[in-house]
């Protein structure tokens, strides 16, 4: 380890790397959200120098989140999702269908799958994250996952012969997936091991709240509950849960996470251990804690340090998140070894669910108090009529969750996108401006002047 992180400090250029400049070149690897949103951001900027997008996706980028409601339900075809590349004035280098296997730090290079090497100067780190699958799925017995768009464009054509669903894991994809399936007039079993639904994405009120809902649709639910085995003989598949139960089903979905997708980093020294370890301005960090040279990471694979979410070291899988962050990357990239601004993201996200629309701001962590308001208190179906709960820590609001209460969402969000985190790192940098240096055409005038 030690020798790894000591080849990076050695290798590492000797310039300062705030003189990215127009004979440089930026790689980035990924074109979701984040990729997309740093080599806009580069340009924006003013960065004049090449920028090549490796992605592994031979289409170009498309809206992943179409993948667990219109595409299952049919509303939208893979060719309404697809967003494609960039719009040619950001003269942006896309290199599509090629995935990244490897990566030199020394010689700073990126191999892709084709043999093919690409030279960086900079580096945007955005692969984003794959789903998992333990060894028990394996054999005839792999169910579908939902993770792309041909994935979800599986599952659509096999619900045409299916009318018995399990789904595995009952996180937002999960429970979106079952809302989307039940409409079709579907069965559909869904296992989750938590006593309620979307734990890990909502608050205890909201999710309770929701389970009660899915359950009142017709799902038959399985709370508590793991796979401990599953066998399938053609298109009938038996799972056998931990408590012995049996659930026989036309159709398996496993929706249950997905982790970074880092396999490609190994070897270089990057900090890997859990998801592209980064410091608050998501430049990557070594295995010894130190800032990897001209290196940032954005989307669901960073882990950084955001001072929304109380400076815990924290991975955001969101949509908003994952631009926000591209944004960010580029602009730490650019700022080169000079101090920078945090990125600090502000967690948002919804779902629409049963008719009920579910929105999340902020920090909505087990620890801060929960204050719950009603619109209607009493009314027998309060998600119906709207619940709202806001999180504090101390006097400070810090998150806000709706149910059904689209109006009283927007006005608390608000006041907590205007706000500040309390949060302090240890030791906060300066903020500086973007170096003008930068900005230069003619290649000369490129020094760091924040
Ligand atoms: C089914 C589903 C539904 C979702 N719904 C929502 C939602 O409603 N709201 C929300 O906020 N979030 C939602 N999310 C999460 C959201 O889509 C992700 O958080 C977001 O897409 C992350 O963006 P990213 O750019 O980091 O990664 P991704 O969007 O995963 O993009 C990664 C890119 O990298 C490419 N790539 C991967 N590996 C390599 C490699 N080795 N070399 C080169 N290229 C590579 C891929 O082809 C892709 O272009 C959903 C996710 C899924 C799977």
């Amino acid at each position: 380890m030690q020798r790894r992180a000591a080849n990076i400090t050695r290798l590492a250029p000797q310039r300062s790397l705030a003189t990215l400049g127009p004979a440089d070149r930026i790689v980035i690897v990924g074109g979701g959200p984040a990729g997309t949103a740093a080599g806009e951001e580069l340009r924006r900027l003013g960065f004049r120098g090449q920028i090549q997008l490796l992605c592994a996706d031979p289409g170009g980028s498309y809206d992943r989140p179409a993948c667990s409601k219109g595409l299952i339900t049919g509303a939208q075809r893979p060719k309404d999702a697809r967003i494609g590349v960039t719009d040619k004035r950001w003269e942006i280098d896309w290199r599509l269908g090629r995935t990244a296997i490897a990566c030199d730090m020394n010689e700073r290079v990126v191999w892709a799958q084709t043999g093919e090497g690409f030279r960086f100067d900079g580096l945007v780190i955005a692969n984003g994250a794959r789903p998992m699958l333990n060894s028990m799925w394996s054999g005839a017995a792999v169910p579908h996952i939902v993770h792309d768009i041909n994935d979800a464009w599986e599952i659509r054509r096999g619900l045409r012969n299916a009318n018995r669903v399990a789904i595995v894991g009952g996180g937002f994809t999960g429970c979106e997936l079952a809302c989307s399936i039940r409409g079709m007039g579907k069965d559909v079993t869904l296992i989750h091991p938590r006593d309620v639904l979307m734990n890990g994405v909502l608050d205890g009120v909201a999710a309770k709240l929701m389970t009660d809902e899915h359950a009142e649709d017709g799902v038959d639910l399985r709370l508590g509950r793991r796979v401990k085995a599953a066998d399938r003989i053609g298109a009938n598949w038996t799972l056998t849960l931990d408590d012995g139960s049996r659930i026989r089903a036309d159709m398996v979905v496993m929706t249950a996470g997905e982790k970074p997708d880092i396999a490609w980093l190994a070897g270089t020294g990057i900090d890997i251990s859990d998801g592209v370890v980064c410091d608050d301005a998501l430049r990557v960090l070594d295995d010894e804690g130190a800032v990897v040279p001209g290196v940032v990471a954005a989307g669901a694979l960073a882990k950084w340090p955001n001072r929304w979410m109380n400076g815990k070291n924290s991975r955001c899988g969101q949509w908003i998140a994952a631009l926000e962050q591209g944004q960010a990357a580029a602009r730490s990239l650019l700022a080169g070894d000079a101090p920078t601004e945090s990125a600090i993201l502000l967690p948002r996200y919804w779902t629409q669910q049963l008719g009920l629309r579910i929105q999340v701001c902020g920090d909505i962590g087990n620890d801060t108090e929960v204050r719950r308001l009603d619109r209607r208190p009493g009314h027998r179906k309060p998600a119906r009529t709207g619940v709202l709960t806001c999180h504090y820590r101390g006097k400070d609001l810090v998150g806000v969750v709706a149910v059904n209460a689209p109006t009283e969402f927007v006005t608390v969000a608000r006041e907590l996108l205007y706000s500040k985190p309390r949060f302090e790192l240890s030791a906060p940098r300066q903020p500086v401006q973007v170096p003008t240096g930068v900005l230069s055409r003619d290649g000369r005038r490129l020094a760091a002047t924040g």
